[in-house]
């Protein structure tokens, strides 16, 4: 299974993520996280943050997890992930994909500010620190139009939000283990 969240920056989707991960051990279910982050430093160095690298970017992390997915991990593709025709090319060209918009208000966004992304996208236009590329500021997020599930986290608890997804895992398992039954 594969499970491709997206969202605005400081949204959540790296605390849930590592949320479901520890919950779905408890199951003996393997979760990986594919952070967006993470590979940028590796696999997608050469990706900037254009629509078209941003879109190849999120080709290679489907890519990763489709090649775990096949041996029953579950792969969280933890990533802005904002254009919806790439998500929905993962979803058709790969088994088992859900998507799951981490929604959040901007109000709180810029309130938590975590990596400090949103002050600096604020800034007056020509300022030496300013951000030109915000995903929600200053560049598109096209809102998931059928997702899976939708989170809330500006009144949803990290808690309440990870058992959502655990579940919508724990459901799709169950199906998988029926079919596996009814071809024995
Ligand atoms: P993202 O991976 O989407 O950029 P992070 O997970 O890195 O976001 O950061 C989200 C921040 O918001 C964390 O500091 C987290 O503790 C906080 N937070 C508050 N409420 C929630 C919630 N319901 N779900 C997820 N994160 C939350």
């Amino acid at each position: 299974m594969i499970i491709q969240l997206c969202g605005l920056s400081g949204a959540g989707k790296t605390t849930i993520a590592t949320q479901v991960k520890s919950k779905a051990a408890a199951y003996g279910i393997a979760v990986e996280i594919i952070d967006g982050d993470a590979y940028r430093k590796a696999l997608c160095k050469d990706l900037g943050f254009s629509k078209e690298d941003r879109c190849e970017n999120i080709r290679r992390l489907g890519f990763v997890a489709s090649k775990l997915s096949v041996h029953g991990v579950v792969c969280i593709i933890s990533a802005i992930n904002p254009y919806e025709a790439v998500r929905r090319e993962l979803a058709r060209t790969y088994k088992q994909v859900r998507t799951v918009f981490v929604d959040c208000d901007l109000e709180t966004l810029v309130q938590r500010d975590t990596k400090g992304l949103y002050k600096r996208a604020l800034l007056p236009h020509g300022h030496p620190d300013k951000l030109y590329n915000l995903t929600g500021i200053n560049d598109p997020f096209e809102a998931p139009a059928a997702p899976d599930l939708h989170l809330h986290t500006h009144r949803q608890t990290i808690d309440a939000c990870a058992s959502e997804i655990l579940a919508m895992i724990r459901h799709a398992a169950g199906h998988e283990a029926m079919h596996r039954y009814a071809r024995t």
